[in-house]
């Protein structure tokens, strides 16, 4: 299957969903820039374009964009976003106003020049806005490029907001391989999570009855083929390891897009990052990237379906039924919301795991799909990703709170609360720590 055949269309799905791809083009090859200027008169009414950047990204494509829009007779606007004292550009509400107070009149389309924050920022000024996007990315750090979510900080609170995709996706090769490396690690461990992702929606399936489709959920197996077999081909910048990971994190982003949900590519794994970064909030300790974080939670995440898999005959215990407001301080509020919300589930999914053979039917189809430990920690070393929690600058005991709250902060069912409910969690918390995340210094 090649991207280009998933664009611009409606697919009839076997699953019984019409799946919608609103992406028109992927371009990724040294001439993808020069593509724009026609792909753009195509699908915007107007030849006016507002580019968005920061000081880096500006360097890197904004420039070259701005130019050849110019040629093409377009008329160019560029907002470069400064960096605040000490750091760089962040995708919260206040950064989003500030962009939208720039705004004098709507362009024809946003172009957003970057990836995580400026890619965010713009799909969610120009949803507001309601005009057209298209992303130059200058590294494959996360996902988030075709798909139609935007997680901003909101009054100091990780949220998501539901936009909308771009019209197109543009990169060239030699930049993604030219960003910082830790970006592109970054970007490894986000599409890594797909490992343990699908299998907690197919869980909601069957527990919940949620809609699955096993087209979705596969649909990025050929690039994960490349990176997983040979994750040095992504260390060494080569070319087909960069293409692999691109396209992985396009698939993954589209898999969201045609379901219409995060579940296809985050699941609880991505508490461990979510978690982190609330931490910080609160504690003012600084985390790393998204992406460097959710490869050490699929690392977590995956130990987790590897024990799992061993439990025979498992007793379904109680859910702690309270979250921890002391650790959660000014956002217990939010945190309980979600929490109350999952644990109206949780009788039913008990119920279900209880009947039968359900449990052994479960481990053998559904939990054994999840990718071992061994296969993830392998990948992350290979490719000189971030593998333990040193790597992320954070501590055994930090690591400890956040894998004993995540659970809390989301209401959606994963395999941590499988882990709970069978008594995993928390017995084993430090245990799977110790023995997966905490390398020899
Ligand atoms: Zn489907
Ligand atoms: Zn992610």
């Amino acid at each position: 299957m090649k991207l280009d055949s998933l664009l611009d269309r409606t697919i009839r799905c076997a699953c019984g969903q019409d799946h919608h791809v609103p992406v028109k083009g992927i371009f990724f090859s040294e001439d993808a820039l020069r593509e724009l200027p026609d792909f753009l008169g195509t699908y915007v009414r107007e030849p006016r374009a507002l580019l968005v950047s920061d000081i880096r990204t500006q360097e890197v494509a904004g420039r070259e964009t701005e130019e050849t829009l110019r040629n093409a007779e377009w008329s160019v606007e560029v907002i470069t976003l400064p960096d605040p004292e000490g750091g760089s550009p962040v995708c919260d509400d206040q950064t989003y106003h500030g962009v939208l107070e720039q705004i004098s009149s709507p362009p024809g389309v946003f172009i957003a020049i970057g990836s995580g924050v400026i890619n965010d920022l713009v799909k969610w000024v120009s949803f507001t806005v309601d005009r057209p996007y298209a992303v130059v990315a200058t590294a494959a750090s996360m996902n988030g490029f075709t798909s139609a979510n935007v997680a901003p900080l909101i009054q100091g609170v990780k949220s998501l907001v539901r936009a909308r995709a771009p019209i197109g996706v543009f990169a060239k090769p030699s930049v993604i391989a030219k960003a910082p490396y830790r970006l592109t690690a970054a970007g490894l461990g986000d599409a890594l999570a797909k490992s343990v992702s699908v299998v907690d929606w197919e869980l909601n399936h069957v527990l919940l009855g949620e809609p699955f489709c096993s087209f979705c959920a596969g649909i990025i197996d050929q690039s994960e083929r490349t990176y997983l077999k040979h994750p040095e081909s992504i260390l060494a910048r080569s070319p087909d390891g960069i293409q692999a990971i691109f396209d992985a994190l396009n698939y993954s982003g589209l898999a969201m897009t045609m379901i219409g949900s995060s579940a296809p590519a985050s699941g609880g794994e991505h508490l461990f990052s979510h978690t982190l970064d609330m931490m910080s909030l609160l504690d003012r300790v600084p985390h790393d990237l998204h992406g460097r974080q959710v490869g050490i939670g699929t690392l977590f995440a995956s130990a987790l379906y590897d024990r799992l898999l061993k439990v025979d005959r498992p007793k379904f215990r109680e859910m702690p039924n309270r979250i921890d407001h002391r650790f959660w301080g000014k956002l217990a509020e939010f945190v309980q919301a979600q929490h109350e919300t999952k644990l109206e589930n949780i009788p039913r999914i008990r119920d279900r795991l209880s009947a039968g053979d359900t449990w052994d039917q479960i481990r053998r189809h559904v939990l054994v799909k999840a990718k071992p430990p061994t296969l993830i920690a392998d990948c992350l070393h290979r490719a000189g990703a971030a593998r333990f929690l040193k790597d992320i600058g954070c501590s055994r005991e930090r690591a400890f709170q956040a894998v004993s709250h995540l659970h809390e902060i989301r209401s959606r069912f994963t395999v941590v609360d499988l882990a709970w409910m069978v008594g995993i969690l928390p017995d084993a918390a430090q245990e799977i720590i110790d023995e997966w995340l905490l390398g020899q210094n």
